[in-house]
């Protein structure tokens, strides 16, 4: 096979620089569908039983499923801009939850960074952005300063999904995070009431969005806000997933099943166009379930969202493209997030401004098994504010509590819950992980921005928690 492509390459005097130009092929299309907060067992595909997810599960049935797949932080924001860059969001200081601020142009994603949808368009591509953003509410950080060509969604972090509870008109009138919940979409520049569900009206957007663009190449990027918080539900969907008494989890697996018929529906509309050989999709979440939250289930792994556990930032995450990726396959070798952009840049013959280097790896040649190597040297998370980092390299993993003075080593492959810690038996691989994560870090630089976490409101919460946990 690589053989008759180089061939190829040489009969034709095309630069061999990129695996478009290298088989002259069509740009292919890239569809990411995000959930928000979605537990890792809470898909078909990683074995849920009590939430039917047809749909997402057959993009694995007809790709790759990921077992290893990271997200680049444990919570959305930072999480997000590391996907949207390909880079890990500590290089730039996006390493908390942005607060809504309006008229900060500092709190969101760095205008030096580039992104995905910027790098597409130098090469002829459309972009579109359906969902939760969470980059940056000011208007410097909008979708469409930021490479997108269509925008249609909300700019915060979460957002509630009943229209009726949409009351704030303009976005620009939310004074904090939980207001900008509740704020009218926004579509393109101008705020719109949708009239459903809103993950209904988000997939109606997404459907639209393929229907209107495809006679280009096309990045769409379905970043669902559900199941984020609040949990909110239609009697349909409810009705679905009936058979679940606990009523939290119940509402939970009610909105996966929205998003489920919202990505059956793209699905449809890129088959019913006759695209499915040249559309690559990958579906995954942002960050891990937050189990008390939500009612996620990130089974088998340790801890959830925010954690730096497996639990945290490790998501379901599966890959489909027909026309190159076999069908029903399992990888297991550790994937990111990060590997998206590096993936579409080289398929698409797209280039990367020089000053900045990609975290990731194009993932084609390993989900195809072309290459047997592992795509990274090692996968890194690193937590500013709680002081701690996590590196996976191969099976073993090194979980270091700075503030504590812990570090603490454990085999994946035998302890998936991260119980044995085997930091004295193999102090040399625990070293040598102590070393890797070094030499990242000496990469990295301090947060640009506070943080959700050091609003007032935020705090009050927290101190009220604290004194109802010692009484
Ligand atoms: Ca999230």
């Amino acid at each position: 096979m690589r053989l008759a492509r180089l061939l190829f390459a040489v009969c034709c005097f095309i630069p061999a620089s990129s695996y478009g130009e290298r088989t002259a092929a069509p740009k292919p299309n890239l569809i990411v569908i995000m959930a928000d907060d979605l537990g890792y067992a809470d898909v078909g595909f990683n074995g849920c039983l009590d939430i039917p997810t047809p749909h997402i599960d057959s993009i694995a049935s007809r790709g790759v499923k990921c077992t290893s797949g990271y997200v680049a932080y444990a919570v959305c924001g930072p999480s997000r801009a590391g996907f949207m860059t390909g880079r890990y969001p500590q290089r730039f200081g996006f390493e908390r939850n942005p607060q809504y601020k309006i008229d900060d142009p500092q709190m969101g994603l760095p205008l030096s960074e580039q992104t995905i949808a910027d790098v597409l368009k130098t090469v002829g591509y459309r972009s579109g952005i359906v969902g939760k953003w969470h980059l940056g509410a000011n208007s410097v950080h909008h979708p469409l300063e930021r490479g997108f060509d269509e925008f249609y969604g909300h700019l915060g972090g979460g957002h509630r999904y009943l229209p009726q509870d949409l009351t704030i008109q303009k976005s620009e009138q939310a004074k904090n995070e939980l207001e900008s919940y509740r704020t009218w979409i926004v579509n393109n520049r101008s705020p719109e009431k949708p009239t459903k569900y809103l993950t209904d009206d988000f997939s109606d957007a997404a459907v639209r969005f393929v229907e209107n663009n495809h006679s280009h190449p096309f990045f769409l990027f379905l970043s669902y806000n559900a199941p984020h918080l609040p949990l909110q539900a239609t009697d349909d969907y409810l009705a679905r997933v009936s058979h679940i008494e606990d009523p939290k989890r119940r509402t939970y697996a009610a909105m996966i099943s929205a998003v489920d018929d919202g990505v059956g529906r793209v699905l449809a509309k890129v088959h019913e166009l006759g695209l499915d050989d040249r559309t690559i999709v990958f579906f995954l979440s942002d960050n891990g379930g937050p189990i008390l939250k939500n009612a996620s289930c990130n089974d088998p792994l340790r801890g959830g969202k925010g954690d730096v556990w497996e639990g945290g930032f490790r998501v379901p995450f599966a890959v489909s493209w027909p026309s190159h990726l076999p069908a029903n396959t399992i990888y297991d070798q550790p994937v990111s997030a990060l590997d998206i952009m590096a993936t579409i840049v080289d398929l698409s013959g797209a280039t990367v401004r020089s000053d900045f280097s990609l975290d990731g790896v194009n993932l084609v040649p390993f989900l195809s098994g072309d290459d047997l190597a592992s795509p990274h040297k090692a996968i890194y998370l690193r937590k500013f504010d709680q002081q701690r980092f996590a590196v996976r390299r191969g099976d073993y993993k090194l979980v270091i509590s700075i503030k504590d003075s812990k570090s603490k080593l454990y085999n994946l492959s035998n302890d998936i819950q991260e119980k044995n810690d085997l930091g004295f038996k193999n102090p040399k691989e625990l070293a040598e992980l102590d070393r890797l994560r070094q030499e990242w870090a000496s990469q990295l630089i301090e947060p640009a921005f506070l943080g959700l976490i050091h609003t007032e409101n935020y705090q009050k919460k927290r101190e009220k928690k604290q004194k109802r946990q010692k009484k």
